[in-house]
């Protein structure tokens, strides 16, 4: 479950980015942020892992309090946490398997372990044919696959992607969207920021939008 109660965000350089923002976002529920660039969507979404923290107000995310967590706690919070977010990049010097597995090596799996959870993460996303590929071979919605395929490679209970359809042909998108649609339907809750307002038009989930850092609707 996320909630956030009240929160504002006020970059030190004096700029308000989320101004009282709150809902709740259920174990299991899936939503997409809208609002146009600048709108404090990716704010958001950072709060949510603690990449930033909250100016006031509250972010609870799995029952912890994400605004007050202790550094040490982080990693904890992150390991349930898929994150698809632009600023991770594919390393380009390893193979698609290797990058997958990059995840499970930090939270210490055994290489025996970690190989069949590469495989399925890879087989969710439709990319375990190309296991043994550079990355730099694979189309851009190949590397968008592998970036989710990264995300959620831990399992997590959360999986928060910003603008993941970004420079994506129409119809990749919504390939895209309905993977994060078929991981939710196992009960992963999922929260997407997108601009793509053409996308929305065939989205049942929730909507929040966000204008100037305020949730309007
Ligand atoms: P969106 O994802 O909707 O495009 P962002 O959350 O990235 O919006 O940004 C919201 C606003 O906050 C923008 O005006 C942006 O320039 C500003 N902003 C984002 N990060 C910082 C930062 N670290 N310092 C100051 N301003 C920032
Ligand atoms: P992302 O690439 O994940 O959307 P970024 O951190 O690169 O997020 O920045 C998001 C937005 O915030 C961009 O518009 C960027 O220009 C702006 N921004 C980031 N850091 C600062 C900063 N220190 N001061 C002002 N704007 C910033």
């Amino acid at each position: 479950m996320i909630s956030f109660s009240q929160v504002c965000k006020r970059y030190p350089n004096g700029f308000e980015a989320l101004r009282d923002v709150s809902f709740i976002l259920e174990a299991g529920e899936m939503a997409l942020i809208n609002g146009h660039s600048g709108a404090g969507k990716s704010t958001l979404l950072r709060l949510i892992a603690a990449i930033e923290r909250p100016t006031t107000g509250s972010i609870i995310v799995n029952g912890q309090n994400v605004g007050t967590l202790k550094g040490g706690a982080i990693p904890f919070l992150r390991r349930n946490l898929g994150l698809v977010f632009q600023d991770q990049k594919i390393l380009f010097d390893r193979t698609v398997f290797q990058n997958v597995l990059l995840p499970l090596q930090i939270s210490g799996f055994s290489r025996r372990a970690a190989i069949g959870r590469v495989r399925a993460a890879l087989d969710k996303v439709g990319l375990l044919s190309r296991e043994k590929a550079q990355p730099i071979t694979l189309s851009g919605g190949e590397q968008q696959r592998l970036c989710i395929a990264r995300a959620i490679v831990n399992r997590p209970s959360i999986l928060i992607a910003d603008e993941p359809t970004s420079n994506l042909d129409a119809d990749y998108a919504r390939d895209i969207m309905d993977m994060f649609k078929s991981f939710n339907q196992v009960g992963v809750t999922v929260l997407i920021a997108t601009h793509d307002v053409e996308l929305l038009g065939n989205m049942q989930q929730r909507i929040f939008t966000l204008s100037h850092g305020k949730l309007t609707a």
